[in-house]
């Protein structure tokens, strides 16, 4: 559960406090010290700084969806999608370490698929991380592929559907938290050209249909989705396209395509790391109390990923 910590009135301490109640007060100042280590006041040599964010303090955790054994879905040419995941995982990565977050963790893990994911949550959830980024590439329901023949074998295909999608979920301790970085990250895509798939909300989909929670962004609502339940940190499960669609495959793999998302993720990070600050947050709070955008409540639909 979120804790927030008020200024005024939080680590006050008078004479009629209590010896139990300074252990308490005390074990609350250093989860304060840990918890906004990212936007105290840095030293000079702490790394790139925006207007409230220490970029070299703010962790990332950047999870490959899946694992080498369990790889997920197939791309129209036969490719793992687990070898998606980890390629633009890794171009991420040094994005961010580049633009000084010294701190990102990129995530793979190995095994079957329940194991993998549950290890890779607990890692997650070990680190502590301020941020958690699942890295997908999307496929479609069996119903829509068809066949074709690529380098003399026999694939699977479906060029109905393309563009990316960014989904979080209700059940995330900090859902307000993960919808505004699901929304960063939808505007900063948006501004480089590329398009989210608008077909999870169609009735077609059955029970993979989703709610559009921001339609300029591209975020759903996904909330059974494990690796947004049940980390402890604002997260969001983003399918960077559509590996399925044979065109759209081969721009996914592409050096350009994988630039273009890792910028728009960097610029999206650094916008959300600025605006969870302390400062920002108090002053938010108070120009939009009683204003916030709430997610709404739908029948959870069982949809296994
Ligand atoms: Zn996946």
């Amino acid at each position: 559960m979120r804790s927030r910590f008020s200024p005024s009135r939080g680590l006050e301490v008078g004479r009629s406090v209590r010896p139990a109640r300074l252990r308490l007060l005390a074990a609350a100042s250093l989860w304060l010290l840990v918890s906004t280590a990212a936007w105290s006041e840095p030293a000079p040599e702490a790394g790139r700084r925006d207007a409230n964010c220490v970029r070299s303090q703010f962790r990332v955790v950047l999870d490959i969806g899946h694992t080498a054994e369990a790889p997920g879905a197939k791309s129209a040419r036969g490719v793992s999608e687990y070898e998606f995941n980890a390629q633009l995982g890794r171009r991420l990565e040094k994005a961010l370490l580049d633009a000084g977050f010294d701190k990102t963790v990129l995530l793979i893990t190995a095994g079957p698929a329940r194991r993998g994911l549950y290890s890779r949550v607990k890692r997650a959830n070990k680190a502590p991380a301020h941020l958690l980024v699942s890295i997908h590439h999307d496929s479609v329901p069996e119903q829509f592929k068809q066949d074709w023949e690529y380098g003399g074998v026999q694939h699977r295909f479906s060029d109905q559907f393309k563009g990316h999608s960014i989904f979080v979920s209700n059940d995330n301790p900090d859902r307000k938290g993960s919808l505004l970085f699901g929304r960063l990250l939808g505007k900063q895509l948006k501004q480089r050209g590329l398009q989210y798939t608008p077909h999870y909300t169609e009735a077609f989909m059955g029970s993979r249909r989703r709610q559009l929670l921001d339609a300029e962004a591209g975020v759903y609502r996904f909330d059974q989705l494990i690796v947004l339940r049940a980390t402890r940190m604002p997260a969001v499960l983003f399918e960077a396209g559509s590996i399925i669609n044979r065109d759209e495959e081969l721009k996914a793999g592409s050096g350009e395509r994988q630039r273009l998302i890792s910028d728009a993720a960097v610029e999206a990070i650094a916008a959300f790391c600025d605006a969870r600050s302390p400062a920002r947050r108090r002053s938010a709070s108070v120009a939009s109390a009683g204003r916030d955008t709430p997610i709404e409540t739908v029948a959870p639909s069982a949809n296994p990923q």
